[in-house]
C-alpha cells in the first residue's frame, strides 16, 4: 500500500444517500465547483438496495428520480379509517439506483470529483482515512460510514425494522392514488406493527411489514404477515415478487456526534440526521447537507454552531420512545389519536420538525395526557431516571 496519501480539498466517506447528497449541494454551489473531491466507498452502488421515501412541499432536488408521489394517504386503525388529504405536502418515493445513477451521472460532468472503491478501516481527526488499498487525505472529511452506536445508560434503543416485497398484480387491483401510510388492523403482537402500501399504478406496489421493537422478527414472520395483509385485507392471491428490501434503522435517543474533530464531519445517520421516533431519514439529510454546502460556499466553517442549541423536537422524541419502551399505552393508538383529531399535513409537518410551539401544543393535546405527561416528567428528571 503507498504511504504517502492521495490528498483532496473534501472526502466524503460513504457515497449513501448523505454522501451523495452532499457531492449535489456542493456541486450546485459555482464557488466550490473546482474543489477536488474524492468519494470513497467499499460497494460501487450500482444496486437498488433501498427504497426512500419522505414528504415536502416544495420540488425535491431529486425530483427527476422520483418514482411516484401522492397527495393523500391512507391511515387505518382498528377504530379509526379515512384517506387523509396531505396538501399541501406531497408523499414522495425514490428508488435509490436512479438516485445514484443521478449523482454519479452528474460526478461525471466534473473531472475534479473521482470515486473510489476501498473500505475505510479507519478515520482519524487528522482528517486522514486509511483504506485497505491506500491512505487518503482531506481539509474535511465528511463521513457517513456509521462504526458504532454509542451504548449510554438511560436512552432509549429501539429499531426500526421492515421487509418490504414490490409485487406485481396480473390484474388492475391498486388505486395508484391511494398509498396507504400505516394500517394498525394487523395483529401487534404487544409491539407496535403495521402495513405500509405503496402503489406505483394499478398492477405494481410495494407492501411493507415495520415493527418497532427491541428485536428484530425471524424472517418467516415478515413473509407470513405479508401474506396474510395481502390475502385477508387486500384480498390479491395471485401475483409475483419483482423485488425485495429489508432493512433496520436505530430508533434511539444516544446522542451521535457531529463532528469528530474541526476536520471531520459526519453525514447522515452516522450524524444523527435519523429521526430517533420514526426512522425517516432521508428529508434531514437534505437539510444537513443543504446547510454545510452551503457554509462552505460562504467561505465559513462546514457547521456554524447552530446545531449546539436544544431542540426540542430531540426531546418529543425522547418522550416517544420512552412510551413506546414502557408499553404504558398500546403504540398504535398513540397514531390513532393523531390522526383521528388532526389534520394530517399538521402530523407530517410534525414528523418533519416544521412546527411551531403552537403546532405542538396541538399535538400534544391529541394524545392521552396522562401517560405523555409522566413520560414528560420522568424524561426532564432524565440522569436521575432509569429507563
Ligand atoms: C432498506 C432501507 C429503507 C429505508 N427507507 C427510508 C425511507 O423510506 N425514508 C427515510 O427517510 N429513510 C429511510 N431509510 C433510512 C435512511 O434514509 C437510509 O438508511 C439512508 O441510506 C441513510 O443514509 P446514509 O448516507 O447515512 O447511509 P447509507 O446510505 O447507508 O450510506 C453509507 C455508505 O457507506 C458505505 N460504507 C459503509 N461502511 C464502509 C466502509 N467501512 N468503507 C467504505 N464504505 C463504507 C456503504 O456502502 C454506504 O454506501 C431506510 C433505510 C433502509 C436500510
Amino acid at each position: 500500500m503507498p504511504d504517502k496519501p492521495f490528498t483532496y480539498d473534501y472526502i466524503i466517506a460513504g457515497a449513501g444517500a448523505a454522501g451523495l447528497s452532499l457531492m449535489c449541494y456542493l456541486l450546485s454551489h459555482e464557488n466550490l465547483q473546482t474543489k477536488r473531491i474524492l468519494l470513497l466507498d467499499r460497494d460501487l452502488k450500482q444496486t437498488n438496495d433501498r427504497t426512500w421515501c419522505f414528504w415536502e412541499t416544495s420540488e425535491s432536488p431529486f425530483e427527476s428520480c422520483l418514482k411516484s408521489k401522492w397527495a393523500k394517504l391512507h391511515f387505518h386503525s382498528q377504530e379509526f379509517s379515512a384517506l387523509l388529504d396531505i396538501s399541501p405536502y406531497r408523499y414522495k418515493m425514490l428508488d435509490s439506483l436512479s438516485f445514484y445513477q443521478h449523482c454519479f451521472n452528474l460526478m461525471a460532468r466534473f473531472p475534479n470529483v473521482e470515486f473510489r472503491q476501498d473500505e475505510m478501516v479507519a478515520l482519524e481527526p487528522n482528517g486522514i482515512i486509511r483504506g485497505k488499498k491506500a491512505v487518503y487525505q482531506a481539509e474535511y472529511v465528511f463521513n457517513s460510514v456509521l462504526f458504532q452506536i454509542p451504548k449510554l445508560p438511560q436512552k432509549h434503543y429501539l429499531v426500526q425494522h421492515f421487509k418490504g416485497i414490490f409485487i406485481r398484480t396480473p390484474s388492475p387491483v391498486f388505486k395508484p392514488e391511494e398509498p396507504t401510510l400505516m394500517d394498525f388492523r394487523v395483529a401487534q403482537h404487544g409491539d407496535c406493527r403495521f402495513m405500509y402500501v405503496l402503489p406505483v399504478n394499478a398492477h405494481e406496489a410495494l407492501v411493507e411489514y415495520t415493527g418497532f421493537s427491541e428485536a428484530v422478527l425471524p424472517q418467516e414472520e415478515y413473509d407470513s404477515e405479508i401474506q396474510a395483509y395481502l390475502r385477508d385485507f387486500l384480498h390479491i392471491t395471485d401475483y409475483d415478487i419483482t423485488h425485495e428490501e429489508f432493512g433496520i434503522i436505530p430508533m434511539t435517543d444516544a446522542p451521535f456526534s457531529k463532528q469528530m474533530s474541526e476536520q471531520v464531519i459526519n453525514i447522515g445517520t452516522a450524524g444523527g440526521a435519523t429521526k430517533a421516533s420514526t426512522g425517516y431519514t432521508f428529508s434531514f439529510i437534505q437539510r444537513q447537507c443543504a446547510a454545510i454546502a452551503q457554509n462552505l460556499a460562504r467561505g465559513e466553517k462546514p457547521l456554524t454552531g447552530s446545531e449546539k442549541t436544544i431542540n426540542k423536537f430531540a426531546f418529543y422524541d425522547s418522550v416517544f420512545l420512552r412510551v413506546l419502551q414502557e408499553k404504558k399505552q398500546e403504540p398504535w393508538r398513540v397514531f390513532h389519536d393523531m390522526f383521528s383529531k388532526l389534520p394530517a399535513s399538521l402530523i407530517l409537518k410534525f414528523l418533519n420538525e416544521e412546527t411551531s410551539l403552537l403546532e405542538d401544543l396541538r399535538i400534544m393535546n391529541a394524545v392521552d395526557r396522562t401517560i405523555f405527561l409522566s413520560a414528560v416528567i420522568k424524561q426532564g428528571l432524565g440522569s436521575s431516571t432509569a429507563s
